[in-house]
C-alpha cells in the first residue's frame, strides 16, 4: 500500500524551507502522496528517506515499457481520473490482432497493412502501435512460427497471447530482445510468469475474472518484485470491463492502491463481431481508461477515428497546441507571391498550410503569436487586431522578401480590412480570404492569375 501524506511528512526534513515550491512539508508531502509532485522537488531530503519514499514518488498508475527500438512504446504514468484534472500522460496504444491460424499470405498481409497506416495530422504521425499475436489454433509451433513471421515483417512491438504458459515461455525467450508484452499471468500460473519476467524483462500481464483476483495476483508479483506488469481484467463484456477500468483506475489515483496501481489492456476485438461496434467499444477505453486496445483488424473505416479521437484525447489541456510565429514559404514563393496571415493554433496552421500546399500556389504564410489561439479567439481577445498585427508584419521581415505589398487576412476577421492597412500604412493593401479553409486553394488560384 502507498505511504499517506502524514508517512511521507515524517521522513522530510520539516525546515518549511519552501524550496520545493510549497509552503510546508506538510503541503509537499500531500501532493507526493497524491502522485502530483515529484520527489526531487525537494533537494534537502535525505538518502536514507529518499530509498524509503522511492515508492511513493512513483505516479500510482506505475510505467510500462512495451517493444524495443523506436517504435517501442510506453503506457502508464497517470496521475488523474479527468483530463481536465491535470492531463493523461501516455496515449493509449493500438494493437491489431494476428491469429496463428491465419495462412502465411493473411499474416502478410495484415501486418504489411498496419506497417502501411500512418497519418499527418497537427505536426504529429498517428499509428498502429503493436501487433497483438494470438495462439488460437492452440499449438506450440504454428505460434513460434506466426511470431517468427511477424517479427521478421514489422519493428513494432508484440504482444504474445496464448492459454498455454510454457508456449508464452518458449516465445518471450525467443524473442526477448524485441521485448514482448507477454499474456497472461493467471492464479495457476504466476510462477512461470515471475520466471519469464525475471529470465527474459519482458513485462507480463495479469489476468483475473475479478478485481479481487487481479490484486491476489498482483500482489505476488510484487513481493516478487516484478513490476512491469499490465491488467487484464476482462471478462469481455463491455459494463463489466467498463466498470473494472474505472474501479481500477480510481483505486489507483484516489486510493493509491499499489496493487491496482498498472496500466490495462483491453480486448474490444473479443467483445463483439460488428466492426462498427467494436470502433466505439474502442472508443469508450481510449477515454477510460484501456493504455493498450487490441482491435481485430485495419480497417481504415475504423482506425482512422480512432487514431483522431486519441489524439485530441491525449493532448495536454494545460498547453495550447501552437506554432512558431514567422514567416513560412509554402511550394517556394518569390517577390510576386501572395502573403497569407493567421494565427498560431496549430490546427489552424496545419489546416490553412495544407490547403495552400494543395493549391500549388507558391505563398508565403505569416503565422501570428496569439498564445495558440485560433483566429476568432483571439480576434475576441483583443491578440488578433490591427494594431498588433501590424506590429507583427513589420518585424516579420515579409517586406524585404516581397514586391507586392498585399496581405490575405481569414474572411472571418473581414472587418479588419480598412483599419489593418491603415495601421500599415502607405502602400499596403489588405483583400479578404475565404471564410472556410477547404475555398483557400480555389481562392489562391484566382487570386495569383489575376
Ligand atoms: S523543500 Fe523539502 S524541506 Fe523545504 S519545504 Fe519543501 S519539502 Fe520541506
Amino acid at each position: 500500500m502507498a505511504l499517506s501524506g502524514l508517512d511521507i511528512f515524517k521522513k522530510l526534513p520539516k525546515t518549511n524551507c519552501k524550496d520545493c515550491g510549497f509552503p510546508t512539508c506538510l503541503a509537499f508531502a500531500m501532493q507526493l502522496a497524491a502522485g502530483k509532485v515529484e520527489l526531487e522537488k525537494c533537494p534537502h531530503v535525505s538518502e536514507e528517506a529518499k530509498k524509503d519514499l522511492a515508492e511513493a514518488s512513483q505516479p500510482p498508475v506505475l510505467k510500462v515499457e512495451v517493444g524495443s527500438g523506436d517504435q517501442s512504446f510506453i503506457v502508464g504514468e497517470e496521475t488523474v481520473m479527468f483530463r481536465h484534472d491535470r492531463t493523461f500522460v501516455n496515449a493509449s496504444a493500438f494493437a491489431v490482432t494476428v491469429k496463428d491460424d491465419m495462412d502465411d499470405r493473411q499474416i502478410e498481409e495484415t501486418v504489411k497493412d498496419i506497417n502501411s497506416i500512418s497519418y499527418e495530422r497537427v505536426g504529429e504521425t498517428l499509428t498502429i502501435n503493436a501487433v497483438c499475436i494470438k495462439n488460437s489454433s492452440g499449438d506450440r509451433s504454428k505460434f513460434l512460427d506466426a511470431v517468427s513471421k511477424v517479427s521478421s515483417l514489422t519493428g513494432k512491438p508484440m504482444i504474445f497471447v496464448s492459454g498455454d504458459a510454457e508456449t508464452l515461455k518458449e516465445a518471450a525467450e525467443k524473442f526477448k530482445d524485441r521485448r514482448p508484452l507477454i499474456h497472461a499471468a493467471k492464479k495457476d500460473n504466476i510462477e512461470v510468469f515471475e520466471g519469464i519476467n525475471r529470465d527474459t524483462g519482458c513485462p507480463i500481464v495479469v489476468r483475473g475474472e475479478t478485481i479481487d483476483e487481479v490484486i491476489e495476483i498482483t500482489e505476488k508479483l510484487r513481493e516478487a518484485g516484478v513490476k512491469n506488469v499490465v491488467i487484464d481484467a476482462g471478462t469481455r463484456d463491455l459494463k463489466s470491463d467498463f466498470v473494472n477500468q474505472v474501479a481500477i483506475r480510481a483505486a489507483a489515483v484516489k486510493k493509491q492502491e499499489r496493487r491496482l496501481g498498472y496500466p490495462t489492456i483491453v480486448f474490444p476485438d473479443e467483445m463483439t463481431d460488428d466492426l462498427h461496434k467494436e470502433a466505439l467499444i474502442a472508443s469508450l477505453f481510449v477515454a477510460k481508461y484501456g493504455a493498450i486496445i487490441v482491435l481485430s483488424g485495419t480497417d481504415r473505416q475504423n482506425i482512422f477515428p480512432l487514431l483522431i479521437y486519441r489524439q485530441n484525447i491525449y493532448t495536454d489541456p494545460r498547453r495550447p497546441m501552437q506554432v512558431e510565429e514567422k514567416v513560412y514559404e509554402i511550394n517556394n514563393p518569390d517577390e510576386n507571391s501572395p502573403i497569407l496571415i493567421t494565427t498560431n493554433f496549430s490546427l489552424t496552421y496545419f489546416i490553412i498550410s495544407g490547403e495552400v500546399e494543395a493549391s500549388k500556389v507558391p505563398s508565403w504564410l505569416l503565422v501570428m503569436n496569439v498564445e495558440g489561439q485560433s483566429v476568432l479567439t483571439a480576434w475576441a481577445a483583443g491578440k488578433f487586431v490591427p494594431e498588433l498585427i501590424a506590429q507583427f508584419v513589420k518585424k516579420s521581415g515579409i517586406t524585404e522578401k516581397v514586391k507586392r505589398k498585399e496581405i490575405i487576412i481569414p474572411g472571418y476577421v473581414a472587418q479588419l480590412q480598412g483599419e489593418l492597412e491603415d495601421e500599415l500604412g502607405e502602400g499596403w493593401k489588405i483583400s479578404v480570404g475565404p471564410r472556410e479553409a477547404g475555398e483557400v486553394p480555389k481562392f489562391l488560384k484566382s487570386y495569383a492569375a489575376k
